[in-house]
């Protein structure tokens, strides 16, 4: 190691401590979504940036829910300019709120309470994602420190809203702070530290209304019913399954390449379903009683689109599936397109090259079925990808992170934005 990487890690070694009461105060500073009240939260962060002298933006477009922005470094060079002087600009990004708890059945562990057990953290947020996002605050304080030495820029962006995909965060910042583009993100959403997500699937929600003739059940000759009607309907749109996705080929090669870790990681034919268009109609819902032919029924349909389909793919099939029937209605309820990057970006290269370095990991890059922030800056075209600890009880009960993990993440985090600005890109 680099005379300055090592003294990163001594300065994270040295924090152990720190770190870890940063994180077990973060999970105790409730922060909920809904209802998204992140400012205790965030003062949380704003008391260590000011004790450790960096300069900051709290951002509120929306006073509950502040962002907090931090740069350093110079203006970036244009890319592709040949500037022995300039860098590059990487972001890191961590949301603040978390889920909710409700009753907090099933937690043996106060799920505000931060409590330290067999080597763990446990809390509401331990694993997502105030581990990542302390890991990104900390890796801007130490790099902060050596900023006469780096090259580019480095910033900072801790957002809230991101649990209920809502408009005040990171979407906010997109919009609105160009600044905060980059050309490059790094995230520390859970996941595993053997995985780097590139990507992630797109949901596209459809909701049919159809309508027939009602009339009573034994007279069938007069009418289909609705039901019946749906259910061709239904046959007919399993079809858009058939769909073929063109991803580029890394995007093919990683999917590939990934297989058995995949359907490790999430069952048996995850390796099918993530390349594929899926439909699953999530409700169903027509008639009044057995012998009446039911004059309404509508349905709704998840249909996920993989790396590779365009919504307008999907959309002109099922208006050619619908064709000109007047008794078929449908709208569109939700949709967040497919993204990617390059799973073999250099940024990528760098996490997988520290991820060895530090603990012998072979990293895999993967896409995720959920969703992140991360799509937001591939949606820019900007490299972005997310690389956190085990998701140890995400969403439900007895969430929590392993104290190890969590420092390895950190670690990792500090030395691939080192990395990443240190190289000449
Ligand atoms: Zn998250």
């Amino acid at each position: 190691m680099t005379t300055d990487r090592q003294t990163l890690v001594d300065w994270i070694d040295a924090d152990r401590e720190r770190l870890i009461d940063f994180l077990q105060a973060f999970i105790r500073a409730k922060s909920p979504n809904p209802p998204g009240d992140t400012r205790q939260a965030v003062e949380h962060i704003t008391n260590f940036l000011d004790q450790e002298g960096l300069e900051h933006e709290v951002v509120a477009p929306q006073a509950e829910m502040p962002n907090i922005v931090a740069a350093f470094g110079d203006p970036v060079r244009a890319k592709g300019q040949d500037d022995p002087n300039g860098g590059r600009h990487l972001v890191l990004n961590g949301h603040i709120d978390v889920f909710p708890v409700g009753e907090g059945h099933g937690w043996t562990a106060d799920p505000w309470g931060g409590e330290i057990r067999d080597g763990k953290i446990f809390g509401r947020g331990a694993c997502d994602m105030k581990c990542g996002t302390t890991a990104s605050i900390f890796t801007y304080a130490y790099l902060h420190r050596l900023k006469d030495r780096l090259k580019g820029r480095l910033t900072l962006t801790c957002v809230s809203d991101e649990e209920t995909f809502g408009p005040w965060g990171a979407r906010w910042l997109i919009a609105n702070r160009p600044d905060v583009h980059g050309d490059a993100m790094l995230n520390g959403e859970p996941g595993s530290p053997y995985n780097i997500r590139f990507g992630e699937k797109g949901p596209l929600w459809l909701r049919f209304n159809v309508r027939s003739r009602g009339v009573h059940g034994a007279y069938a000759h007069l009418s289909e019913g609705a039901v019946k009607t749906s259910m061709a309907l239904i046959g007919e749109l399993m079809a858009l399954e058939d769909i073929e996705a063109k991803p580029s080929h890394n995007i093919a090669r990683a999917i590939d390449e990934a297989r058995d870790y995949l359907n490790l990681a999430m069952g048996e034919g995850a390796s099918d379903v993530i390349p594929k268009v899926t439909v699953n109609i999530g409700t169903i819902e027509g008639g009044l009683k057995v012998n009446m032919i039911p004059d309404h029924c509508s349905f709704e349909a998840d249909i996920r689109l993989p790396l590779g389909v365009e919504k307008e793919t999907i959309m002109a099939e099922v208006i050619k599936i619908v064709g000109d029937r007047t008794d078929v209605e449908f709208e569109e309820i939700n949709f967040t397109p497919p993204n990617w990057c390059d799973p073999y970006d250099d940024l990528a290269e760098t996490i997988s090259a520290v991820a060895k370095e530090l603990k012998d990991i072979d990293t895999m890059p993967i896409v995720s079925l959920g969703t992140t922030d991360a799509r937001l800056w591939r949606a820019l075209g900007i490299p972005a990808f997310n690389y956190g600890p085990f998701a140890h009880g995400m969403g439900g009960a007895d969430e929590h992170v392993e104290i190890e993990e969590f420092l390895h993440i950190v670690k990792t985090h500090t030395l691939v934005a080192y990395d990443f600005l240190m190289a000449t890109g």
